[in-house]
């Protein structure tokens, strides 16, 4: 008897009927015999309305009472669902966070899962329950309701998985897989078999929101077998899976493109030891992550300094540094919000050299200018003009061959 936790995402219980349609076809997989958790997100479009209503009471809504609010949707597609499955004949209970025991730190809107208490879970399926679960959503030391940032219901199902050491994470969405690059920009993506832990961790950081980051962290951790399928077809989706040698052969196995960039420039900064420490220390105290950061060679002791945040971070970002550049005298503080970032991401990378250059020609013929690049061992990226982006995924996709037969296998 295998124990899978299943998740259905926003889009796959977005209507009355899609969730019949989850409640049956999770119906089946226990008449295969099969022990069930089911993970459910909100229907589609709620978490953002019910932010929206918050921002009607006031622009910056307590992240306490956020949370609480924006909790309220799952609560709301987890007990539907188990009535469903009621109706249909089958014992279910709906469990929220708190009854899960799904403990996290206090960190509201991005909370981290600290750990899971089984014996409640245990206990309903032990009694012959399938056992539905709010994603999203956990509690903390004090009993405060907890969110885990957008996305987070794939993290609440892998945790799960983990802590109950399933057999299989299956998570059901509104694509057939992990694709080559997104496919709602890109027509030839293709759907990739298998994918390793660490490219997953990459696509997902560099912009691909099919699994949220945490969740391929805690499944690379408690090696859990991911399979990304689609809620509305039967086909074999993609594993997502520890690294093997055939996997090493891919080269590029994805692009992935990021529109929430912003770039900073501060510009004829003293060229001096401490700079950098006093311009990133505000920022990093006020919780704003930095990625890509340049320094030109100076002349006549000053040097242009550029980084890359978030779109939701540049205001915040550009007023803390423009308090910084007058303190040690630098000239000025340019912004830009009309950037993007499109990056490669394969494992074959490691052994191979001019993959960067194939990159650069691509980009190059279709006249894209590319205006920062950064590399790790496995991924490229490249910091471009916005109203780019779209053609810059096609054209690498198309140099890449990623829609080309042979790179299905
Ligand atoms: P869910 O609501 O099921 O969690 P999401 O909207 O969060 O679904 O994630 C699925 C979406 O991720 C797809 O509709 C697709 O547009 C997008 N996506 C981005 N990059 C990729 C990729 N490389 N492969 C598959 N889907 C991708
Ligand atoms: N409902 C939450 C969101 O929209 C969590 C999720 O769907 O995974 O972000
Ligand atoms: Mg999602």
């Amino acid at each position: 008897m295998a124990l899978i936790v299943q998740k259905y995402g926003g889009t796959s219980v977005g209507s009355i009927e899609k969730i019949r349609k989850v409640a049956e076809r999770v119906i089946e997989s226990s008449e295969r015999g099969n022990r069930l958790v089911v993970v459910l997100s909100a229907m589609a479009g709620q978490t953002d309305a019910l932010i929206k209503l918050s921002k009607e009471i006031t622009e910056t809504p307590d992240p306490r009472e956020l949370d609480v609010l924006m909790a309220t949707g799952e609560q709301v597609s987890v007990s539907l669902f188990a009535m469903a499955v009621k109706s249909m004949g089958y014992d279910c209970h709906s469990l929220l966070g708190f009854q899960a025991a799904i403990h996290t730190d206090q960190v509201y809107g991005k909370a981290r899962i600290r750990k899971v208490d089984t014996d409640r879970l245990l206990k309903e399926l032990d009694e012959g329950r399938i056992v539905a679960v709010a994603g999203f959503q956990g509690i903390d030391e004090e009993t405060n309701i907890t969110t885990l940032g957008r996305g987070g219901s794939d993290t609440t199902a892998v945790a799960l998985a983990a802590a109950l050491n399933a057999d299989l994470c299956e998570i059901f969405t509104d694509v057939e897989g992990v694709f080559s690059a997104d496919p709602s920009i890109c027509t030839h993506a293709k759907k990739l078999k298998r994918i390793s832990y660490e490219e997953m961790l990459e696509l997902a950081s560099l912009g691909a929101k099919v699994l949220e980051i945490r969740s391929v962290e805690f499944a690379k951790k408690f090696n859990v077998p991911i399979h990304v399928r689609s809620s509305f077809t039967r086909n074999e989706g993609t594993m997502v899976a520890a690294e093997n040698k055939e996997m090493e052969k891919i080269l590029v196995s994805g692009i992935v493109f990021d529109r929430n960039q912003a770039r900073i420039t501060m510009v004829k900064v003293p060229d001096r030891p401490g700079i950098a420490f006093r311009i990133f220390t505000p920022v990093s105290k006020a919780g704003i992550v930095v990625d890509m950061i340049i320094q030109n060679t100076s002349a006549e002791g000053r040097a242009d300094l550029t980084f890359t945040v978030t779109k939701t971070d540049f205001q915040k970002t550009i007023e803390l540094v423009r308090e910084v550049a007058k303190e040690i005298g630098a000239e000025k503080v340019l912004g830009d919000q009309d950037i993007a970032k499109v990056s490669l991401v394969g494992l074959g990378m490691r052994n191979h050299a001019g993959v960067a250059t194939t990159m650069f020609e691509a980009l190059s013929k279709e006249n894209i200018n590319i205006s920062m690049i950064s590399t790790s061992e496995i991924k490229i990226s490249c910091v471009i003009e916005e109203k780019y982006i779209e053609l810059a995924v096609r054209a690498l996709h198309e140099a890449f061959g990623l829609g080309d037969e042979k790179q299905e296998d």
